[in-house]
This record gives C-alpha cells, sequence and structure tokens, in this order.
C-alpha cells in the first residue's frame, strides 16, 4: 500500500468518550478523516447509517469477510464490528490521515498489517466517572451498560500496547492532548518535506 496519510487506531473502554473527542477532532482538523465501520450492532436513537456506522445485518456481515473486504474484524459485546479495506485504502492515498476507533483485538490485527499506524488509547479518570458516562449518555439499556462496564477492565487492560495514552477527564484538556499528537506527526520530516518540497529546494539553492 503506497500511503500518504497517516493511519491512526483510537481505542478505549465504551463511554471513555472516544466518540465524542474524535468528532471534535475532525471538526478541527480539515485533514483528517474517520473511517465508518460495518456493524451488526442495532441502530441507536439518533444514529445515522453511514455517518455513525454502516448498519448490516449477519449474514451481509458474514459475506463481506468471507469475500476478504474487511482489514480487521472482531466481535465485540455479541456484535461483530469491522473495517472495510477499500476506502481505507483510497482514502489514505489522497493524502488524507485516517482515524480507526476500533477494538483492542482490531489494533492488534491493523498494526500487524500496517506497522506504521500510530496508536492512541484513552481512558477514563475513573471507574465510577465511566459509568456515569454510560448512563448519562441514555443510549443502553442497564444490561447492556453492565456489560460494558464488566469489558471495560479487559478493555482497558490492553493499554500498554498503544504509542499513545491519553486521560479524558477535562474533555477541552483531552482534545488539546489528541491534537497534540496529530500536530507533532504532521512536523516530523518526511511530512514536512512533502508539504514543503518547494521551500526547502529555495532555501539550499
Ligand atoms: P461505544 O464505543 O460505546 O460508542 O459502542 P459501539 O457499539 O459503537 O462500539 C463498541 C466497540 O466496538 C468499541 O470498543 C469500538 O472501538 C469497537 N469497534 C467499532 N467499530 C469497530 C471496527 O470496525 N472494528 C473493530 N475491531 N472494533 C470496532
Ligand atoms: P465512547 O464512544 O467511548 O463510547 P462517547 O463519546 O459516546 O464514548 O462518550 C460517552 C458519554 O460521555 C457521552 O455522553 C459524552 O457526552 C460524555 N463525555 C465524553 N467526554 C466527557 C468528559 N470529558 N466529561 C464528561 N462527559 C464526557
Ligand atoms: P458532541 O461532541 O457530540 O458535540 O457532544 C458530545 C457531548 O459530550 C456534549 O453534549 C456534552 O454534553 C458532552 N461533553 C463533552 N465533553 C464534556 C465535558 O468535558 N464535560 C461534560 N460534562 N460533558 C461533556
Amino acid at each position: 500500500m503506497s500511503a500518504t496519510g497517516t493511519l491512526y487506531i483510537i481505542s478505549a473502554p465504551s463511554g471513555a468518550g472516544k466518540t465524542s473527542l474524535v468528532k471534535a477532532l475532525i471538526d478541527a482538523l480539515p485533514q483528517v478523516r474517520v473511517s465508518v465501520s460495518h456493524t451488526t450492532r442495532g441502530m441507536r436513537p439518533g444514529e445515522v447509517e453511514g455517518v455513525n456506522y454502516h448498519f448490516v445485518d449477519r449474514p451481509t456481515f458474514l459475506g463481506m469477510l468471507e469475500r476478504g473486504e474487511f482489514l480487521e474484524n472482531a466481535e465485540v459485546f455479541g456484535n461483530l464490528y469491522g473495517t472495510s479495506q477499500l476506502w481505507l485504502e483510497q482514502t489514505l492515498a489522497e493524502g488524507y490521515d485516517l482515524i480507526l476507533e476500533i477494538d483492542w483485538q482490531g489494533a492488534q490485527q491493523v498494526r500487524r498489517l500496517l506497522p506504521q499506524a500510530q496508536s492512541i488509547f484513552i481512558l477514563p479518570p475513573s471507574q465510577q466517572a465511566l459509568r456515569h458516562r454510560l448512563t448519562n449518555r441514555g443510549q443502553d439499556s442497564d444490561e447492556i451498560i453492565e456489560r460494558r462496564m464488566r469489558e471495560a477492565v479487559s478493555e482497558m487492560s490492553h493499554y500498554e500496547e498503544y504509542d499513545y495514552l491519553v486521560i479524558n477527564d477535562n474533555f477541552a484538556h483531552a482534545l488539546e492532548d489528541l491534537k497534540s499528537i496529530f500536530r507533532a506527526r504532521q512536523l516530523q520530516l518526511e511530512a514536512q518535506q512533502r508539504r514543503h518540497g518547494g521551500l526547502l529546494a529555495e532555501l539550499l539553492a
């Protein structure tokens, strides 16, 4: 894959704030796109097909899987999730940075295939805050919230596999932390050489 954009993986336990942070991040950074996953999970109130997810039934998902259309896929909380490979390759080749909001199983698969991917883990400030956010979000039943709380510790136990760790206590602060990670990457030598080829040639003439 001759990608020019940077691929970012963002993982977090459910309710840590990854969707809100990623939305704020892409609103602030025009060169960044977020991958829309396929899922067999039911649509939440307010979710929009093709925006939050591509919502598909199990046979459709399994058909795509069989045809090798997913870069990675995983079962999380009993639902299937996957990242379509085609859109990802096209978007990176166009020079956009791309965010995958995926779980630790998917992150492991992507790191194996694309070792240059930068990975970020988002943690809540406490277990209590996590439960609060899941409850306040008001989109999941008590039973689903309990399941997500139980699985949060197992998701969080993978934090050491990631390049960056961001604590989402104060939202604005966490957003600045994320922006700094993206900015630093854009200032690395190769990216700057691509962006400022003309200037570099002129300065050294
Ligand atoms: P939320 O994270 O609480 O908003 O709940 P979701 O149902 O949207 O996501 C549940 C989990 O599935 C999260 O851990 C996501 O990171 C993960 N997930 C979402 N899309 C994908 C995907 O395409 N691949 C993988 N591997 N995991 C995904
Ligand atoms: P995730 O995508 O990780 O499941 P969400 O982005 O849906 O998490 O956030 C879960 C809930 O927590 C949402 O209701 C969101 O508005 C809220 N939230 C996110 N970040 C913060 C924060 N720093 N402080 C308080 N509430 C937050
Ligand atoms: P969105 O990012 O979708 O525009 O908004 C996400 C929601 O997250 C907002 O409605 C807001 O209530 C909540 N939120 C985001 N950051 C914070 C924060 O730092 N503190 C609190 N209390 N709520 C937040």
